[in-house]
């Protein structure tokens, strides 16, 4: 099986990026930073402080996230319930970060992404891919772009999906979420020592795909 394993900031294009690039190669993209929003609002309909490790911790064994591709589109569903909307939410943006920050939720969304990983080709997108989950992937991409761009398109992005939001807004979540990913405990953001550093900075999106797919060929020669 060919693994590949992207990470990054948030906003690097790495969701739209990666899938792409899975399609165009014929993997599967696994976009776990769905399952950590998944987590989020299991968390949330649950009334429980996403702080609270131990509460946190004693609803694992109920939580039951699963990934289904329908038409080529990833959906998320949670206990049975399809959440690909609603993660996408501000509310749940802001709690991810926070729940994604204790151990044993970790742990059990990474053993699921691992599992998928052992019996497909696959494109895996998140923060500690190749540093945490899949340590032996094939390739390993740091794909990122400076926060102010980072900014500008998923304020693009919202504002065509008509979520009322300012620039300034999109911005400082974006830097708080920097500031939360970069610092936890357990995990942090930062490329794997034999990761390839792509910045998408100055490249648009079709560019940045060729970039990706062009790096992942050459490194597994197909
Ligand atoms: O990638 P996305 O923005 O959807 O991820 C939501 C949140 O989940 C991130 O802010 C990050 O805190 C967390 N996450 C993580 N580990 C991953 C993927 C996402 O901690 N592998």
């Amino acid at each position: 099986m060919i693994n590949v394993a992207i990470d990054g900031p948030s906003g690097a294009g790495k969701s739209s990026v990666s899938r792409e690039a899975a399609r165009r190669l014929g993997f599967i993209y696994v976009d776990t930073g769905a399952m950590y929003r998944a987590a989020a609002v299991f968390v949330m309909q649950r009334r429980i402080d996403p702080d609270d490790a131990q509460k946190v911790g004693s609803i694992l064994p109920m939580l039951d996230i699963e990934l289904r591709y329908e038409d080529g589109e990833q959906k998320v569903y949670l206990c049975g319930e399809n959440v690909s909307q609603v993660i996408r939410t501000r509310e749940v943006t802001r709690c991810a970060p926070i729940v994604s920050a204790h151990p044993k939720l970790r742990q059990c969304l990474s053993d699921m992404q691992q599992e998928i990983a052992q019996n497909n080709n696959i494109i895996m997108d998140g923060r500690d891919i190749g540093t945490v989950v899949l340590p032996n992937a094939d390739v390993k991409i740091f794909l990122t772009a400076s926060a102010e761009v980072r900014a500008q398109r998923r304020y693009k992005e919202m504002i065509e999906k008509g979520i009322d939001i300012t620039y300034d807004d999109v911005l400082e979540d974006i830097k708080e979420r920097d500031y939360y990913d970069e610092h936890k405990p357990i995990s942090p953001l930062r490329p794997a020592r034999d990761s390839i550093l792509i910045d998408t900075s100055e490249m648009d999106y079709e560019h940045s795909i060729q970039v990706v797919v062009d790096t992942i060929k050459n490194r597994v020669g197909i």
